[in-house]
């Protein structure tokens, strides 16, 4: 679903601009043919593990290599079907890998295998490993070695945990070892190199992209165009010369592969500002990922229980990042708003704005935050400029108390923007009341639970719902059908004393049907600061505080893996508060460190760590 998404979107972006004669707006990977090669560390040699680590080191979106296969069966990283040995040149098919191995590369460097250039690309997390299975001479005819060459190399990217379509991109000339991908590993981006087929005829069998040489394209430019229509991937090669690499760019290739990636790069840079819609990155943070609407939290049509504020809430787009990577030296977000809630007692930036964190020598760290006009479309918000130019990893934060049609991050003249990988691990789902939603936190990345996530690697889910969080049985149905692996409340901060005795052992039943085995973990309510002289229902709060504590006993008697953790959210000046209620950002901060020892022992039970 989603992947037909973007690409519609991306074709109508090319669509629009190409009409205008301009240069074609969409997103492009670089990848380095044969790795960066070029670069100063790599001594000039192609497919070397040097090439692969200075394509990482220049922030290439992928890394492109060649495997062929020993006589023995060994598949190793080699362009050519033979290997230079003093005037002689030695098959690959004709002699075994211990015969083979004793022949350096020219850099020095130890020949490789695929085993040992995977072992290296698996440290690597930031780039694409572009795998090109070479053709093989099958002296029996039939497949058995490309057979061999494709199973060896599956097991092998297993083997260090990179199988994943975000990590591999497959390519070959043999139309039978795409056609063997395309059937047994359907998710993976596998691109046909020959250039001898029309978009519709790779289509047709099943393949779901095309890597052609660039001449191919200038013989037939209109296959571009139709491959993308045809949802296909188009990727070229070796597209080394600067009107070549234009023309390219001008086509609406998706992928360039080059021996010059640096120079990619700089045409690149020349385009215009560029957009790229949030859903085309990492989206990260949902607890349901089956959402028709792509930022709502909730699918609120498929839960006919609730209420009109409930359903409002279960659709804002709180708690949800998008992860990225990018050069560009300035981001702003363009948002189309279905709806702001204006009225709370917070900033613009948290209920309407956007806030940016880039790691940093592994933390988190805090870069900048904006928040568009409401019922402007047209008019971007900054969110930072005047960077570095270097690539940075990212995590936005979207707005806490608005519903989104439409999010769009700008980046300059055509700098690079990646999706990243969720930096994240684990799901562990968090519903929970206006504390959980961040009221009064001056922006979204100051929640409790988006700071828990940060400083701890874990997952947090977030579903809070400001005053809605009463523990109904619709929204247990809605955390129950979700994936999680944990589960946090913020349970005790709107309902009456009678409401949570009506309803926490069904809520509580109602998620052990589907996750008999993990971690329901309450948290009980923080001190509000109004109390300090305001000596209206204190009594009725303390009573409360107290009901809800008994309650979470009660159920851990009566059922298993019930947790109750204490929140802190002050200290001993109590100025922590916004308005009585809330806490300020100093309160959610101390919240979310009161937590985070707990929790995190609980957690570590199940191990999720
Ligand atoms: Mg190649």
């Amino acid at each position: 679903m989603k992947q037909v998404f973007r690409q519609v979107v991306v074709w109508a972006v090319f669509a629009v601009i190409s009409s205008f004669g301009a240069f074609a707006q969409q997103h492009i990977h670089i990848v380095g043919h044969r790795g960066f090669w070029k670069a100063e560390s790599a001594a000039g040699t192609q497919n070397s593990i040097a090439s692969l680590r200075a394509a990482e080191a220049e922030s290439l979106w992928g890394s492109e290599f060649d495997v062929q296969l020993t006589k023995d069966g060994i598949p190793i990283v080699n362009h050519d079907p033979t290997i230079p040995s003093g005037a002689q040149k030695l098959r690959i098919d004709e002699y075994t890998w211990k015969e083979l191995s004793k022949l350096n590369l020219a850099n020095g460097e130890k020949r490789p295998t695929l085993d040992s250039y995977i072992a290296e690309g698996a440290k690597l997390p930031d780039i694409r490993l572009v795998v090109e299975l070479k053709r093989q001479r099958e002296p029996d005819g039939g497949h058995a070695r490309e057979e061999k060459l494709l199973s060896e190399t599956v097991s092998i990217l297993k083997k260090y945990g990179v199988f994943t379509p975000e990590r591999v991109v497959f390519i070959s000339f043999s139309l039978y070892i795409c056609e063997q991908i395309a059937e047994r590993y359907p998710a993976f981006t596998n691109q046909y190199l020959e250039g001898d087929l029309t978009p519709a005829e790779v289509k047709a069998k099943g393949i779901n992209g095309i890597d052609y040489k660039y001449k191919v394209f200038k013989k037939h430019p209109e296959w571009v165009a139709e491959a993308r229509e045809l949802g296909l991937s188009v990727n070229t090669w070796t597209v080394d010369k600067e009107e070549d690499i234009l023309q390219m760019i001008n086509l609406g290739v998706e992928y360039i592969t080059s021996d010059e990636p640096l120079l990619v790069r700089k045409l690149l840079n020349k385009r215009g500002v560029f957009q790229v819609e949030a859903s085309d990155l990492t989206l990260v943070g949902k607890l349901r990922t089956d959402t028709p609407h792509i930022y709502n939290r909730v699918d609120t049509l498929a839960y006919p229980g609730l209420n009109k504020s409930e359903i409002s809430r279960a659709r804002m787009s709180a708690g949800i990042m998008v992860a990225f990577r990018t050069n560009s030296k300035r981001i702003t977000v363009q948002t189309d708003y279905e709806y702001r809630e204006e009225a709370l007692k917070s900033s613009p930036l948290l209920y309407g704005g956007y806030d940016l964190y880039i790691r940093k020598d592994g933390k988190w760290l805090w870069a900048g935050a904006g928040v568009s006009k409401n019922n402007a479309i047209d008019q971007p918000a900054e969110i930072i400029k005047a960077m570095d130019g270097s690539m940075h990893e990212c995590l936005l934060y979207l707005p806490m108390y608005s519903i989104l049609n439409s999010v769009k991050i700008g980046i300059d003249g055509g700098t690079e923007i990646y999706p990243s990988e969720n930096p994240f691990r684990h799901r562990v789902g968090i519903f929970g009341s206006s504390f959980t939603h961040a009221a009064c936190a001056s922006r979204p990345g100051l929640s409790y639970p988006a700071i828990f996530s940060r400083e701890t690697g874990i997952n947090l889910l977030s579903l809070g719902v400001s005053g809605q969080c009463k523990l109904q049985p619709t929204f247990a149905r809605i955390i129950a059908d979700a994936d999680i692996d944990a589960l946090i409340l913020d349970a005790f901060s709107n309902p009456k004393p009678e409401e949570v005795e009506e309803r926490i052992f069904p809520f509580i039943e109602t998620i052990q049907a589907k996750h008999p085995d993990i971690p329901i973990i309450f948290q009980a309510t923080i001190y509000r600061e109004w109390r300090n002289f305001n000596t209206r229902f204190i009594k009725y709060e303390a009573d409360r505080y107290d009901r809800c504590v008994e309650l979470v006993k009660e159920a851990q008697k009566k059922y298993k893996n019930i947790y109750l953790v204490y929140p802190n959210a002050t200290d001993e000046w109590h100025d922590t508060s916004a308005d009585g209620t809330h806490p300020n950002d100093r309160g959610y901060i101390l919240w979310a460190h009161s937590i985070e020892k707990p929790v995190l022992k609980i957690l570590a039970k199940y191990g999720i760590k």
